[in-house]
């Protein structure tokens, strides 16, 4: 397989037909990604942008894609990572965290919520009985607003990638829960003064194209996955489709981020607990810590 400037190639790219070498393909990144942050203006100059960090690869690639192009942008990049208590995971992903941060020499701001509110997710999941997986949400969806918007940014980035889209779009869509489909756009403007944009800018890349994008920039993630992470059908089904058809998930999330979908916008109070905007009173992560105290 060789890239179009006669080098070995390191990818090929179905969905573009196109074979490309490492150095070709770190452009072939950053220029798609900065055409798509341009086309749904993700960003405004001046901007301080959080990139919520995991440890792996679709994250780190969101944070080195977003400080490479942090200068013609205008934009500062951040990072915040989540400590979730996760027995044998956690340390793992937060020491990848840090040893990227430095490497970027991005500044990180790390939550660690054993110490923080005194139980992990674990925890969290086994005195609600509830999975950990969607505690964890509730963790995330809560600090990653929270956390940001108090240390100054104007808007969080997240690293979900073409592929979460398309499975995210399955899953949710034969569930009926519409309400969560209609936030899987690249931008999801503030709906509150206290709730930051989310941006989400490798809607367009395959996690296979991030994982590429890190290596070969050289950069640290933990390809471990967290112990409670389930492989979903979907995910399966919208590959096999794939395969069949390259090109499917890209065309399929350029339909996503056109039509609109219109689901009831929930109606915000106060969480008496914490004061964070909420559609109930307390607020799910006062909820799910009251369960657990
Ligand atoms: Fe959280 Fe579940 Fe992801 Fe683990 S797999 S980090 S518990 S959402
Ligand atoms: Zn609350």
């Amino acid at each position: 397989m060789k890239c179009r400037c006669g080098k070995e190639a390191i990818i090929h790219l179905r969905p573009y037909r196109l074979s490309l070498c490492d150095s070709c393909f770190v452009d072939f990144y950053e220029r798609k990604v900065r055409r798509f942050i341009r086309k749904w203006r993700l960003v405004e100059p001046g901007e301080t942008v959080y990139v919520a960090v995991s440890g792996g690869k679709d994250s780190a690639a969101c944070l080195a894609v977003l400080q490479q192009l942090s200068v013609e942008l205008g934009i500062d990049v951040a990072a915040i990572h989540i400590n979730l208590g996760i027995t044998g995971y956690s340390e793992k992903v937060e020491d990848a965290c840090r040893r990227l941060c430095r490497m970027l020499d991005i500044p990180l701001e790390v939550v660690n919520l054993v110490d923080a509110y005194g139980v992990g997710v674990e925890e969290l999941a086994r005195s609600t009985r509830r999975s950990a997986c969607s505690v964890c949400g509730v963790v995330k969806r809560y600090l990653m607003n929270r956390v940001p918007r108090e240390l100054g940014a104007n808007r969080v980035a997240t690293g979900h990638n073409l592929d979460d889209v398309v499975e995210f779009f399955f899953k949710n869509w034969t569930s009926g829960n519409y309400f969560w489909i209609s936030k899987q756009k690249p931008l999801l403007p503030s709906t509150h003064p206290k709730v930051l944009p989310k941006i989400k800018p490798l809607f367009e890349r395959s996690g296979l194209e991030n994982e590429m994008y890190v290596k070969a920039r050289g950069l640290p993630y933990e390809a471990d996955e967290c112990p409670h992470a389930v492989t979903s059908r979907w995910g399966e089904i919208a590959e096999l489709v794939e395969e069949r058809a390259p090109g499917f998930k890209l065309a399929f999330a350029r339909g996503l981020e056109e039509i609109k979908i219109v689901a009831p916008e929930p109606q915000f109070t106060q969480c008496s607990v914490c004061g964070e905007p909420s559609s109930g009173d307390p607020c799910a992560f006062c909820r799910i810590l009251r369960a657990a105290a």
